[in-house]
């Protein structure tokens, strides 16, 4: 099935749902309303966008400067770096690693680019078990469902839900407590991360200045798991750089500001190489792989590039009201919501992906939502000027845009025939688009010249 037929199917059995939305803008006005509460602490939150959005495009105009930069700080303290073009490299290098430390079992923690890379299956094919860190991707993943929010998992997933997915897993009491979920689970992962040898975190941020990696996280799984393992693998897309140390905690503070409402994380981890003789903690053994996967092209068009800027915080998710009705999985990507259709159809080609460029609306709201003020609605509206010129209208669209087109410019012509007539017209071009659960409005029995005409006695 084509792709694009995926996403409609997808759409027709959740738009519709009234308890999937009721659960999803329930979930999602928390979100809204915390992240509200949190940005009022700010004495000067533009200034601290506009100082966000202008370093995060200072630092893909110098990507290659500064990537270089990372490597060299990361290395000079023992760390190595390797560099994926796509998924395919990235899984290989990362098996050859595992493989060379003999390693059967590895963990990662909670992070968009594993499932971009579909790091649990295509381990998996290796003979290599992938164990989870985090609750909600457990959850996820036993239910065999992809991330349904950039840091909500499981916003898809009700109490009950949970407790369904985890019966066979955990659950023996029927239990839906909540208490009672998250300590059987806790339980049950953290017997499965003592068996890990090797840690596959994603990244935060990388910083060029101090060769260093950072995790911003909730629950310190990332820490744990790191504390249990000698070897740590770190996965950044090539676009997760930032300059300097010292712009860190404008991102921290921003991404815990718009992501969950607070000003800032728990924890945060920087990581900076290997562990230094004069340090008791780190890793012995620490990698960094950069993955590009179609990122640089999205840099090489310079009035797209702004759609790497973003830190996936989900905010501009919770706003859109496409989102906020069909959910995270129809989009057919692990990247979801309003950025994520601007970037799917420039990542993973615009051909296969270009229906994406619609599944939003041009709202100024994306833009005011995103703590970078990336302008989703701009971009995407780019996005489909370039689909159009890749698949041009055929001659039929281009025929009935002409005479929609010579009717509107001119008043005497809109007038001719009935509303009978044109209600016909209606319901015979547009029944298809419209959709069978819309009722199609119907045109006045009298125009509005016509009334017009009436009233002033205008003949
Ligand atoms: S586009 Fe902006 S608001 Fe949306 S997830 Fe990215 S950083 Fe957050």
């Amino acid at each position: 099935m084509k792709t694009e037929n995926k996403f409609f199917e997808a759409i027709e059995s959740v738009a519709f749902n009234k308890e999937h939305k009721t659960l999803l803008q329930q979930k999602l006005n928390t979100c809204v309303n915390h992240t509200t509460v949190a940005k009022s602490f700010y004495s000067d939150l533009e200034l601290a966008r506009t100082r966000a959005s202008f370093l995060k495009s200072k630092s893909l105009d110098n990507l290659d400067k500064y990537l270089i930069e990372f490597e060299s700080n990361f290395i000079k303290k023992g760390g190595k770096v390797i560099w994926a073009q796509d998924n395919d490299e990235a899984i290989k290098e990362l098996t050859k690693l595992i493989e060379k430390k003999s390693a059967k079992v590895v963990a990662k923690n909670r992070a968009l680019i594993s499932e971009e890379l579909d790091l649990v299956n295509q381990l998996k094919v290796n003979s290599i078990n992938c164990v989870e860190s985090d609750v909600g991707n457990y959850i996820q993943n036993l239910a065999g469902e992809l991330s349904y929010h950039p840091v909500f998992p499981t916003l898809n997933q009700s109490q009950k839900n949970i407790a369904e997915i985890l019966k066979s897993d955990l659950i023996s009491d029927n239990s839906i407590h909540a208490r009672d979920i998250a300590a059987s689970i806790c339980i049950k992962i953290k017997q499965q991360l003592k068996e890990a040898q090797i840690s596959l975190l994603g990244v935060n941020f990388l910083v060029a200045d101090a060769g260093a990696a950072v995790i911003i996280e909730n629950e310190a799984n990332s820490a744990q798991l790191a504390s249990l393992t000698k070897t740590q693998v770190f996965l950044a897309g090539i676009e997760d750089i930032i300059p300097s140390l010292n712009e860190l905690d404008l991102f921290i503070h921003l991404y815990g500001t718009y992501s969950i409402g607070s000003a800032a994380y728990p924890y945060t981890h920087i990581v900076s190489g290997q562990k230094q003789n004069d340090e008791t903690f780190g890793p012995e053994d620490v990698y960094v792989i950069l993955i590009d996967n179609g990122r640089s092209d999205v840099l090489a068009q310079t009035n797209q590039r702004s759609a790497l800027s973003c830190i996936r915080c989900g905010a501009c998710h919770n706003v859109c009201p496409v989102y906020r009705t069909i959910g995270g999985h129809a989009y057919q990507s692990v990247y979801n919501g309003p950025i994520g259709s601007v970037l799917t159809p420039l990542m993973k080609g615009r051909d296969e992906y270009k229906f994406l460029s619609y599944a939003t609306v041009s709202s100024q709201e994306l833009l005011a939502a995103c703590p970078v003020k990336i302008d989703c609605a701009k971009l995407l509206q780019h996005n489909r000027t370039e689909s159009i010129k890749l698949a041009p209208p055929g001659k039929t669209e281009k025929l009935s845009v002409f005479f929609w087109k010579t009717a509107m410019l001119k008043r005497s012509n809109m007038d001719k025939g009935g509303a009978k007539l044109k209600n016909f017209m209606m319901r015979q071009f547009f029944k298809k688009s419209w959709g069978e659960r819309r009722e199609m409005p119907q045109v006045a029995p009298k125009s509005f010249n016509q009334l017009w005409r009436e009233r002033k006695g205008i003949k």
